[in-house]
């Protein structure tokens, strides 16, 4: 059955994915934001984005002032989240 080998693909590297609603494409970059009513300074929250939706993910928190820095999805540490 082919969902079995669907199943298995989505552990390791594949799990990174899309944060855009309804987009489940792989993500490439990671868009780091802190809302400081929400957060302490320190918290870096992360969106993760593909190609598509890199800007319009970074443009929504930039636009609200959350913006930290989008960076590449393998520059992560265990930090982010
Ligand atoms: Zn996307």
């Amino acid at each position: 059955m082919s969902d079995v080998l669907g199943a298995a693909s989505v552990s390791g590297a594949a799990d990174h994915v899309c944060s855009a609603k309804g987009c489940g494409a792989p993500a490439r970059h990671a868009v780091v934001w802190n809302n400081p009513k929400l957060h302490k300074p320190e918290r870096r929250k992360v969106w993760l984005a593909c190609d598509e939706h890199e800007k319009s993910l970074a443009d929504f928190v930039a636009m609200r002032g959350f913006l930290i820095e989008v960076v590449p999805v393998e520059a992560l540490t265990d930090a982010d989240g």
